[in-house]
């Protein structure tokens, strides 16, 4: 559906149009009219899906319209904060309605001028916007409107009592939550703080469908070798290599740099100074290759990335899922390897790569222990299978189921009507 046909202010479609989006995707289709209609929304979709725009549109529109006075975006790290901002701050080029962001890790000094200034919509992480309402910086009540943006990924990272704590300051006319699940506690925060809503569900299994997935066993001594054929196979294209521990992402970004490549590394040790400067370099292209903790696996838009490696396996589906998804984005193919363990056995739980994988399973590295050096060499390049490519917005997995609801119970069997 095109962007025109939707139903919102002008001034936000010329800025729209000015960023080249002209086909809404489809969880704009749905969310968008949901929300500028007054509904709080509750959306399953990953990353890439467009969600940010999704409630970006009608978050701003509803400002616009004097439906709603400010909104408040609260998501799980500085880094997506930050994107979160860039993409509204670009939906609102033309509108007057001023962005801004807030994020521990520097003083709060600034932060307090521009609430002086006057916010609109502010997107911040949870723990820095508690201590701007412990120490009464701002009054909690001006946003009657508030995301959670990525709720899963806030609740795994411990956020469930400053979340709670937020949402009963706030006490907002209107909550929506995006969530890549919204099973256990997210269920429960939605029974709790989100009385009624539509529920929107996009398809689970989209990441994947257009990404060449191989798995190569490695000898964990020979992994830098490995991962060095794959940066040579990757030419000049952006190589982001997943690693376990903060220890890993420094040993392996400076050997890496030893050997002569153009590399940064990003995780939680990090200034948030030195992560956004890292960042910026691997968007930029000024670095090819980005060794990052999972911290930056979540919610960064880190697109046109040609291989996605698992250094170190992710320790649940979810994650991998998500790591990979940085990989084949927008409808281009993408490949994201995994190192899996000399002995051949999968590392971590195998549903991974559901007996197979959705790019065969473990192959391609045939040399093992005895073939030395050179067996890293062995693993399989080739073309996606069975021609798989596919943009990242595939379909939706239903139609939303509309109406308002107060028991979380009833969605599930909504959702066990996957076409998946
Ligand atoms: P998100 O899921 O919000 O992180 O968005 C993923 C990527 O898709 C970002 O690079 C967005 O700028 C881009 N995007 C979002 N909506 C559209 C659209 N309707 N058309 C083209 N690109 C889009």
């Amino acid at each position: 559906m095109k962007f025109e046909e939707l139903d919102f202010s002008p001034q936000i479609k010329d800025s729209i149009k000015k960023m080249g989006y002209e086909n809404a995707t489809d969880v704009q289709v749905d969310t968008i009219p949901a929300m500028v209609k007054g509904n709080n929304v509750i959306v399953k979709s990953h990353t890439g899906s467009g969600k940010t725009a999704a409630f970006g549109i009608p978050i701003s529109d509803n400002i616009l319209n004097g439906k709603s006075r400010s909104a408040l975006v609260l998501c799980p790290t500085r880094e997506l904060a930050v994107q979160v901002k860039d993409e509204l701050r670009k939906i609102n080029s033309r509108s007057g309605i001023h962005v801004t962001v807030f994020y521990g890790g520097h003083g709060m000094n600034q932060e307090v001028r521009e609430i002086r200034d006057g916010i609109d919509i502010l997107c911040a992480t949870p723990g820095r916007l508690l201590d701007h309402i412990r120490n009464k910086n701002l009054d909690p009540r001006q946003f009657d409107t508030v995301v959670l943006d990525e709720a899963d990924r806030m609740l795994d990272m411990g956020f469930i009592q400053d979340l709670k704590q937020i949402l009963e300051h706030v006490k907002p006319k209107h909550t929506h939550l995006f969530s890549a699940t919204l099973d256990g506690s997210v269920a429960k925060l939605i029974s709790e703080y989100i009385p009624t809503y539509e529920e929107i569900l996009m398809k689970e299994e989209i990441v994947g469908k257009n990404i060449f997935e191989r798995h190569i066993k490695v000898p964990k001594e020979l992994k830098i070798t490995a991962l060095e054929d794959i940066i040579t196979e990757a030419h000049d294209g952006r190589v982001l290599v997943f690693v376990s521990t903060k220890r890993t992402a420094d040993f392996l970004s400076r050997k890496l740099y030893q050997a002569g490549h153009k590399v940064e590394s990003i995780h939680g040790d990090k200034s948030q100074r030195a992560r956004e400067f890292a960042l910026r370099n691997f968007k930029t292209g000024k670095v090819s290759i980005l060794v990052a903790t999972d911290v930056a696996a979540r919610g960064l838009q880190i697109d046109n990335v040609e291989f996605v490696v698992n250094y170190d396996l992710a320790n649940d589906a979810d994650t991998h899922k998500h790591r990979i998804g940085r990989t084949g984005r927008m409808g281009d193919t993408g490949h994201a390897i995994s190192f899996v363990g000399e002995d051949g056995n999968h590392i971590g739980p195998r549903q991974f790569f559901g007996g197979g994988g959705r790019g065969g399973g473990a192959r391609g590295f045939s040399g093992g222990r005895d073939s030395g050096r050179g067996g890293t060499r062995g693993f399989s390049r080739g073309p996606p299978r069975g021609g798989d490519r596919r943009g990242s917005f595939g379909g939706r997995d239903s139609r939303p189921s509309r109406g308002a609801r107060g028991n979380f119970g009833k969605p599930r069997g909504n959702r066990s009507q996957r076409r998946d």
